[in-house]
């Protein structure tokens, strides 16, 4: 978990949550403010949540309909949770009084001809049909709307709801708000496994040289979530993708909008420190030793290579950070509720663009466990859908 807080010993929680990223770490908060007692388990080797590029999505990103076309039914289901789950990153940077670089500029997808023009106009028209604020814009608009961008741009999408936030600054005040509520963490903790408890009520959770007992436990490993979900006799069929970021040193202001592209893998944006950050989906190596993502230069020099064709004003800035983590992806929705095969076990996890929906996602996921009505409906999440392995 970032933030690193140190080893707290714990012997017996009534809820554990195992993975402390942005759905975990959120999901303890509100559970902590709710009067339960929880611990937060994490294993210290960052997940999504602490590599991640910051933008809050909302249209269909080109690069899941590209490799996944099976799930646009599922991501087209659950596209009305992305703006207020933007909204709701609004609603806890206020509630934490902290301050997340949240900004709402707007995202453009760009086409560099007219089938991506064409590509992008029925996508905008299905998603202004299932109630996005999006439009189309022809290069003269966009000459004035978006100046920035360069002489290969033909035209774009523009959807008014997206934006972006900086994930360092949200983690920090994230973690601490969450500690100050009450929640205990155990960081640098993998949890190896998790069994039903030998007394048959609640389920003990095995640490290295030690056990601890809870009487509920939530599954936000994750990539970490199958093996643990699989240990119990459960299917939570996550897949893990390790992906490649780079960030560049400060510059002038540049870049207004988060920017991707119709038909290429890319999100570049600009922080209020004005670091550019270019990212999108490019991908990561998973070292076969120790499982841990590190990057390939292909995608150094590709993802860098198509940001200043984009954006030329970024060519001369020089990148002082490349780095690859891996994001955890399921079939296109989230999975958020109790195993009814096994009470008591609750998947957590997020979907498509899971930093995006992470704390929305914490807000079902906690009233579901507080039994508190649920602000969505639950049927479209349940992990009872995958059948027990
Ligand atoms: C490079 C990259 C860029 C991304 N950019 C964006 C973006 O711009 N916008 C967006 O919306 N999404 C983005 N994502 C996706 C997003 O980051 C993830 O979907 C989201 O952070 C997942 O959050 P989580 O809390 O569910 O899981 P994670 O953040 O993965 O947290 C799970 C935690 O559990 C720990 N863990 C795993 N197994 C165990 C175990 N057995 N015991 C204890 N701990 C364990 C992990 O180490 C990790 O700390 C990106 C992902 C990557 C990799």
């Amino acid at each position: 978990m970032s933030g690193g807080k140190g080893i707290v010993p714990m012997e017996k929680a009534e809820i554990a949550i195992v993975g402390g990223g942005i759905l975990g770490t959120v999901l303890a908060g509100f559970l902590a403010e709710g009067g339960a007692q929880v611990l937060l388990l994490d294993d210290g080797k960052g997940g999504g949540s602490t590599v991640n590029a910051g933008s809050l999505h909302v249209q269909l990103q080109s690069r899941f309909m590209r490799m996944y076309p099976d799930q646009v039914p599922a991501i087209e289901r659950n596209l009305h949770l992305y703006p207020k789950a933007v909204n709701y990153w609004k609603e806890l940077e206020k509630k934490l009084r902290a301050d997340f670089d949240l900004k709402m500029t707007g995202g453009l997808m760009i086409a560099e001809n007219q089938d991506q023009f064409e590509f992008l106009a029925g996508k905008c028209e299905r998603e202004a049909e299932l109630g996005l604020d999006v439009r189309m814009i022809e290069r003269r608009e966009l000459q004035g709307f978006a100046p920035y961008l360069g002489a290969a741009v033909f035209g774009a999408e523009h959807c008014a709801q997206e934006g972006k936030v900086n994930p360092l600054l949200a983690n920090m005040a994230i973690n601490k708000w969450a500690v100050a509520a009450g929640v205990t963490v155990m960081s640098e903790t993998p949890v190896r496994s998790i069994g039903k408890s030998a007394s048959k009520t609640g389920f003990e959770l095995a640490i290295p040289s030690a056990t601890i007992k809870a009487d509920r436990v939530v599954l936000a490993a994750g990539g970490g979530n199958r093996e643990l979900a699989a240990g119990l006799g459960l299917a939570l069929p996550v897949v893990s993708e390790p992906l490649h970021m780079n960030i560049t040193e400060p510059a002038v202001p540049i870049i207004g909008h988060l920017v991707q592209h119709a038909d290429r893998p890319i999100t570049l944006k600009q922080f209020s420190s004005g670091h550019v950050v270019i990212g999108g989906g490019w991908p990561a190596h998973l070292r076969q030793s120790d499982k841990y993502p590190t990057v390939e230069l292909a995608s150094i020099i590709g993802n860098t290579t198509l940001a200043q064709h984009i954006v030329p004003a970024v060519a001369p800035l020089r990148i002082i950070r490349t780095w690859a983590g891996i994001n955890a992806t399921t079939d296109g929705r989230p999975v958020l509720g109790e195993f009814s095969a096994m009470p008591g076990i609750y998947a957590a996890v997020s979907g498509d663009a899971g930093y995006t929906l992470g704390p929305y996602s914490a807000k079902i996921l906690a009233d579901i466990i507080l039994g508190q009505p649920p602000c969505e409906d639950l049927s479209e999440f349940s992990p009872d859908v995958y059948h027990a392995v």
